[in-house]
């Protein structure tokens, strides 16, 4: 999750299809696909749900988070605004969510070096506040998006 245009359908995409796409539409109400993943020595078959941003289907998406194991919390490094916001994706999460929840904050766009707004360390630290585990990732070059997941659903073993 969230907000709009941070590059979650894409790093779905990047995962499960190893795709990237410029001009990608809006994810409406709620997508998902499966990945099989090899962790350690066991095969885990992950289903990711891709929920949208924006306010008008907050509706649709907050019956999603309850049986979720993990989540993927996205935000652009171009964009403040974005960053700004996670603290009520938080909120959301933790009011929705189940107390184990693994969450995984994500600074999404690596590869726009030029346009970055929001520093590497201000994620790692918010990261620490909040004990999430933390990276940067480009969907567009592939960049960390493997580890991302990888992350996230070692973490999900771990506490299972
Ligand atoms: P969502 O609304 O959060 O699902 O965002 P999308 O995946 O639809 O991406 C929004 C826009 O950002 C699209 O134009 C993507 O091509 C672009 N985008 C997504 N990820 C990246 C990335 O890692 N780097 C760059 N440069 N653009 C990206």
């Amino acid at each position: 999750m969230g907000d709009s245009a941070v590059g979650k359908s894409n790093l779905l995409s990047r995962f499960s299809k190893g795709e990237f796409h410029l001009d990608s539409k809006p994810t409406i109400g709620v997508e998902f696909a499966y990945r099989n993943i090899k962790v350690g020595d066991k095969l885990a078959k992950a289903q990711i749900w891709d929920t949208a941003g924006q306010e008008r289907f907050r509706a649709i998406t907050s019956s999603y988070y309850r049986g979720a194991l993990g989540a993927m919390l996205v935000y652009d490094i171009t964009r403040r605004g974005t960053f700004k916001n996670l603290k009520k994706w938080l909120h959301e999460l933790r009011e929705y969510g189940n107390r184990d929840m693994v969450i995984v904050l994500i600074g999404n766009k690596s590869d726009l070096v030029d346009s970055r707004e929001v520093e590497a360390e201000e994620g790692q630290s918010l990261a620490q506040l909040e004990d999430l585990c933390f990276l940067e990732t480009s969907a567009k070059e592939n960049l960390n998006v493997e580890d991302a997941f990888l992350q996230m659903i070692t973490k999900i073993f771990e506490i299972a």
